[in-house]
């Protein structure tokens, strides 16, 4: 269930049953304005909603001021220690103040900003990180991580409550994948706020992404969590905003571009497939529709596996196909395979219609039934072998009855 509340950070509303939002942090030296708009470009270009920069130091503020203005998407500023720096981080027109309240030095500074952040309509992201939790729950914290994990985070909304501020969102931020979703889940049932996700530190771009699937996609597959950030161990941001479109694709929360779909191959495989997927993926990224495209390595499952898809291929040793929605398109020979799939996308992100040629269809639709007979065993086939066979066979006796393949 999303959260109850919402906020906006610039434009982007965050919770109440918005859009999941995607974000991401630059790598730069904020200070360093050509390297640090570069980036929150690229970014933007890859589908970040909004950016995070971080400001340790004075002359930060100072560029934050030109970046908030440039910048395509909303900016937050990231303030760890220094309340001073998220003071004037407000002043300079940051979008959004993330600050742990636990270390900008008590309470009474805690006030100090929520009472500036309130003046200027400026939201925060409060949180906590499993590794600097309060003395106070150190204890807990050995006992039972993700109870400290989620009372520190309530005694930091409680806080902010009392402090007459409601305008953010609330992250509890750990390594742990299994202590990121329990804890997310309890403090979802606990606080109407939206909620940040992440992994903190989750490694590199293999087994980040893996880890921020895992934590975050079960997260959001129960409709917890309100925006993310990918946390990877790479300089390039965009990495991180193309994973986090990768999860909310795969769970149908979000559509952005094509959805490519690829067979894992196998011993069947005649061409070189792997080259050609990654071509295809690097290929799609220049593309807005979101259409779904498919590369299945052979006919043996016949084209039907992939009858969702819009556009697929599906090679052989010379000769490959062009299908589209489960019917056959055109024949062309592999090498040029890829260029004739993007023909069609071309063709349909002009037009938004799948032109089928009939003779070339027919065509296809020849090599496939060839290609077919080639292979020893489609589904399709071994079903009609078993049905041909259970001519006489009392199915209910049968001993292979539950296993039979039944499809038509
Ligand atoms: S589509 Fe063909 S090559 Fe790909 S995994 Fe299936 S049988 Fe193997």
């Amino acid at each position: 269930m999303p959260s109850e509340r919402q906020i906006l950070v610039g434009g982007v509303p965050i919770g109440g049953g918005a859009p999941v939002a995607v974000q991401t942090m630059t790598k730069t030296e904020t200070a360093n304005l050509a390297a640090t708009m570069d980036q929150i470009r690229r970014v933007a270009e890859a589908g970040a909603d909004i950016v995070r920069v971080a400001v340790p130091r004075e002359k930060d503020v100072e560029a934050l001021r030109t970046i908030v203005r440039q910048s395509p998407i909303p900016v937050i500023a990231d303030i760890h220690f220094n309340y001073t720096l998220a003071l004037k981080a407000i002043d300079a027109g940051a979008h959004c103040v993330r600050l742990n309240p636990g270390n900008i030095g008590g309470p009474d500074k805690v006030a100090q900003v929520a009472a500036r952040a309130k003046a200027a309509g400026t939201p925060m992201r409060i949180g906590v990180n499993s590794g600097s939790l309060p003395k106070h729950l150190h204890e807990l914290e050995r006992e039972n991580a993700v109870e400290a994990l989620v009372t520190a985070a309530v005694e930091f909304v409680e806080l902010m409550e009392r402090l007459d501020f409601t305008n953010f969102k609330v992250s509890i931020k750990s390594t742990s994948v299994p202590n990121t979703i329990a804890s997310n889940r309890l403090l979802a049932s606990r606080i109407p706020y939206p909620l940040h996700l992440g992994i903190t530190e989750a490694g590199t771009k293999w087994s980040g992404s893996l880890k921020s699937s895992v934590g975050l996609g079960t997260l959001l597959a129960d409709g917890i969590g309100d925006t993310i950030r990918i946390s990877l161990s790479t300089f390039h941001a965009e990495e991180e905003v193309k994973v986090a479109w990768e999860i909310l694709k795969a769970l149908h929360l979000r559509e952005r571009g094509p959805v490519l779909i690829a067979c894992p191959t196998c011993g069947r495989l005649q061409f070189d497939m792997d080259t050609v997927v990654a071509e295809i993926e690097r290929r799609l990224e220049a593309y807005e529709d979101p259409i779904e495209v498919a590369v299945l390595g052979c006919a043996v499952n016949g084209i039907g596996e992939a009858s969702n898809a819009d556009f697929g291929i599906t090679g052989a040793k010379d000769e490959g196909l062009i299908f589209s929605r489960g019917k056959p398109l055109k024949k062309v020979p592999t090498p040029e395979l890829v260029d004739a799939l993007f023909e069609e996308i071309d063709k349909y992100a002009v037009s938004k219609r799948i032109d089928v040629d009939a003779g070339a269809a027919a065509e296809a639709g020849a090599l496939l039934d060839r290609l077919e007979d080639k292979e020893a065993m489609t589904p399709e086939r071994m079903a009609a072998l078993e049905r041909e066979h259970a001519d006489g066979l009392d199915e209910d006796v049968s001993p292979v009855a539950s296993r039979r393949f039944t499809r038509a």
